[in-house]
């Protein structure tokens, strides 16, 4: 296939660029705006083959969309291109407007328009709300019930690509992911965060008690999930993502204390980096608990996740240990951009 994959430069998208580049003959076009949560040199050894093409444009933009399709006979697109921080939705729901439901919409109308055979949209399992601590897991049933300016912008977009798949005879599949981590991950999000700041002897700030459950999926394993979806997933249908990885923010902000205090050895009069941690006020509408029944995706697709946390949390931690060229610029960004507000 010739496929179009959107936010091609972000986390995930170059996650899934780099697996269809290196595990299957599937030609990719990068289609992309190059926001500030783009990563570079996350798609710079795929960017090497000649099955790879990019192009920077706005999803939101139906000319650039519709050339981009035309001019490399795209025949299946997987929309990832989103704004993606749910703290910056609080601060500014605007963008996350525009460019999740309205970005979602102009890809619908250009891929009907374009004749496109397969729509995969990459969403997200916060569209499903909060969970009890004793409530069984999100299904592919669980009604909707997004809670921040985030996770309602991507419900939207989820009900738009199911509507043209009934409506217009699109052939659409949805998939509902939990929180990912690995590689390439922008700074601002808890594990890098939490890793940087770590490393560095900063505090580290927990919302609330630390209490709220998150379940972690590797970025890899993910991108392999969207790959089988692609490839074999049924038309119309939704798949639920998970990585049988349930933990508090707070075992997570631990285990990264402990592994960074292993690999980059102990901080001077610091036993512990568990000692900087700090809990901060929460956060408006915190959702306790995300958890993901994935047993749809397991028993269709053979699909399960490679990696357990501690094995894809040690490997994490080991790259930005390593990587410091990628993630002291973006770091560095930032605290400009901090000092020029401060002023
Ligand atoms: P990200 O913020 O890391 O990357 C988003 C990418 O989209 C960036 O490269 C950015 O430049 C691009 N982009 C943003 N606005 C655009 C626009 N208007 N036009 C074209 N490109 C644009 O996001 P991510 O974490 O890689 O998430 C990718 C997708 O997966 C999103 O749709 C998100 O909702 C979904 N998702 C993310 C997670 C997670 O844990 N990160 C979990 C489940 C689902």
């Amino acid at each position: 296939m010739r496929i179009l994959v959107t936010g091609g430069s972000g986390f995930i998208g170059s996650a899934v660029i780099r697996t269809l580049i290196a595990n299957t003959e599937h030609a990719v076009v990068n289609f992309d705006k190059l926001t500030y949560a783009s990563t570079e040199g996350s798609v710079a050894e795929a960017a090497q083959s000649d099955r790879y093409a990019f192009v920077q444009g706005d999803v939101c933009d139906s000319d650039a969309v519709v050339n981009a399709m035309q001019s490399h006979e795209i025949e299946a697109v997987m929309h990832l291109a989103a704004e993606s921080h749910v703290d910056r939705s609080i601060e500014g729901p605007g963008a996350f407007m525009q460019t999740n439901i309205m970005g979602t919409y102009t890809m619908l109308e250009a891929s009907r328009a374009c004749g496109i055979e397969r729509f995969h949209h990459v969403s997200t399992d916060e569209v499903f709300g909060s969970l009890a601590m004793d409530s069984p897991a999100f299904t592919e049933q669980t009604p909707y019930d997004p809670r921040s300016p985030y996770s309602a912008s991507k419900a939207a977009s989820d009900h738009l690509v199911r509507a043209w798949g009934e409506t217009y005879d699109l052939d659409v599949v949805v998939t509902n992911c939990s929180n990912n981590y690995g590689p390439f991950h922008f700074p601002e999000k808890l594990i890098p965060l939490v890793t940087l700041r770590a490393l560095a002897g900063e505090s580290l700030p927990v919302y609330g008690t630390g209490e709220n459950v998150r379940d972690w999926l590797y970025v890899d394993d993910h991108a392999r999930a969207l790959t089988k979806v692609i490839e074999s997933g049924r038309a119309g249908e939704t798949y639920n993502i998970g990585g049988e990885s349930e933990r508090t923010n707070l075992e997570v902000v631990h285990a990264i204390c402990d592994l960074v205090d292993e690999l980059a050895g102990a901080l001077d009069q610091v036993p512990s980096r568990r000692d900087l941690i700090t809990f901060v006020a929460d956060r408006p509408g915190h959702d306790l608990r995300y958890a993901i029944d994935q047993s749809k995706i397991a028993s269709e697709l053979s699909w399960r996740p490679e990696q357990t946390f501690e094995q894809g949390l040690r490997r994490t931690v080991h790259w930005y240990l390593q990587n410091e060229d990628w993630w002291g610029p973006l770091v560095e960004q930032k605290a400009t951009a901090r000092r020029g507000l401060a002023q």
